[in-house]
């Protein structure tokens, strides 16, 4: 079983999805500096290079820890036939259809969980400590995110009963998705809202990188918008020339060696440096 699964991550994720990902980022780095969303606050060669470096770490951990524990996990499920889609047994393209809906309701819930449970934001403010968004700070994770979602996001696909072929085609949308809404791309306007009403927009999750405290803790999902709206945790109000991007209590560049300690270090409160709770007027 170990043999076939990892003949199943090479085939689908490391010869299929990888090279589309590596190649959709280019694409977007191209376009976000072409038809820019939000003036950019910090220097781009250091942003580049720091998070560049935070990444590398997070892909490592995601490739040789948690796609390969989500497929273990999924396997077993088949092996030893539990998980909800086992006892609904509805026909397969239902089934293909549930397993995508189930798995991205697991990622909107993990999101959630990150910004409510202060051990969990200890490790996701390094995301979100970015003074800007764009396709760089899509793969920005401390790499201990990514190793503690593993038992997670391994459960969910256990206990939804997916198989391992729809948990690596999951994983690949999620990061097609990621990427995408991680850029400063300013699409139409128009498009951007009409996207919305599906996926997650660039416009969308500005908002969830905003320093004020509402605005973070909303717009959790990251392919389906549905579960903000079921959960009524969706905001598209705020212009982006308003957003400020950012956690208030960082307003510096941090590097690699400060980003990759703060886990460590006590959260500071949800003020600027100042002293002031942000707050929009
Ligand atoms: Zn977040």
């Amino acid at each position: 079983m170990k043999n076939s699964n990892s003949k199943l991550i090479r085939k689908l994720f490391d010869f299929g999805g990888a090279p589309i990902l590596a190649v959709g980022v280019l694409g977007l780095f191209y376009l976000e500096k072409r038809y820019a969303l939000r003036k950019r606050k910090d220097a781009l060669w250091e942003r580049l290079k720091t998070n560049t470096m935070v990444s590398s770490t997070a892909v490592a951990a995601l490739r040789l820890s948690l796609i390969p524990a989500m497929v273990k996990a999924a396997s077993l499920g088949e092996k030893h036939n539990v998980g909800l889609l086992r006892i609904l047994r509805v026909p397969l393209p239902l089934n293909h259809f549930l397993s995508f809906l189930l798995l991205d309701y697991g990622s909107y819930r993990w999101h959630k969980l990150n910004h409510r449970f202060p051990f969990l934001w200890r490790f996701h403010q390094v995301h979100h400590a970015d003074l800007d968004l764009d396709v760089t700070t899509a793969l920005r994770f401390h790499f201990g995110e990514v190793l503690i979602s593993v038992l997670y996001r391994g459960g969910w696909a256990l206990l939804a009963g997916v198989s391992p072929r729809q948990v690596l085609v999951y994983e690949i949308i999620f990061e097609v998705a990621t990427n995408f809404h991680h850029t400063n791309l300013k699409l139409p306007e128009k498009l951007d809202r009409r996207l919305a009403d599906f996926i997650v927009t660039p416009r969308m999750h500005g908002i969830h990188h905003s320093v004020i405290r509402d605005e973070t803790d909303s717009n959790y999902s990251v392919v389906l918008t549905i579960w903000d709206r079921l959960h009524q945790t969706l905001r598209l109000d705020i212009p982006q020339d308003q957003i400020n991007i950012g956690v208030p209590y960082i307003r510096k560049h941090t590097d690699v060696k400060e980003l990759m300690v703060m886990p460590l270090q006590q959260v500071p409160d949800w003020k600027f440096p100042d002293g002031q709770v942000p707050t929009r007027v």
